[in-house]
């Protein structure tokens, strides 16, 4: 399979899937190489910070955040979890340095409680709307770093082997 785009974005965890959107709304003909076949299902983020949760809300997917936040109080309620009650005390935290909620001006700033999972599926499901590739299965070599648009890409089927771009994330 050959697919030729302008960039080709390594990586579906949310900062590929959230740059690859971003750069199709501006403009260009992107795609996103996945090397694992399918989500990680691996404890990593239990939430989205405010200022996360307010570029997902500009970008119109407030809603669908709410959803899945709405999902994880309804699941935690029959552990007797009062996690609406801890939403509006504990106001998150910017590289660990907690929000003081007694200088919060402007409250409807918060956090979100939304794991990766949920995120990188709401930012899936965004990335399809938009036509936007995501091809799992596809490692691409050396990590992140960009390399030469001719450097092959491994995958177990093949199915990355011939796709080129003009530039990297
Ligand atoms: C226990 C834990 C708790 C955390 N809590 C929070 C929290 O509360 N709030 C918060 O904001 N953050 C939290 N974090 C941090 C958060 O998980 C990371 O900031 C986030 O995962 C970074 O996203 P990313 O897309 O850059 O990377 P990742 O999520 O790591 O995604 C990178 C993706 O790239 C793929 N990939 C890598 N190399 C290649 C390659 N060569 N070819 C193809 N694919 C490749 C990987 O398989 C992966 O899917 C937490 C992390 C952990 C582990």
């Amino acid at each position: 399979m050959d697919k030729q785009v302008d960039v080709v974005v390594v990586g579906a965890g949310p900062v590929g899937l959230l740059l690859a959107i971003e750069l199709k709304l501006g403009g260009a003909d992107v795609m996103v190489l996945e090397r694992l076949t399918a989500p990680n299902l691996g404890i990593k983020a239990p939430s989205v910070g405010p200022l996360g949760a307010e570029a997902l809300q500009r970008r119109g997917m407030g809603s669908a955040l709410a959803e899945a936040e709405d999902r994880t109080f309804a699941a935690m309620e029959p552990a007797g979890v009062e996690m609406r009650a801890r939403t509006f005390s504990f106001r998150g935290h910017f590289a660990l340095l907690p929000i003081r909620s007694d200088a919060e001006r402007e409250p409807e700033r918060r956090m979100r409680w939304v794991d990766q999972q949920g995120l990188e599926a709401i930012l899936g499901e965004r990335a399809a709307a938009l036509d936007i590739e995501v091809r799992r299965g596809c490692s691409a070599p050396g990590g992140i770093s960009p390399f030469s648009r001719s450097d092959p890409m491994r995958s177990p089927n093949g199915a990355c082997a011939g796709s080129t771009s003009r530039a990297w994330r």
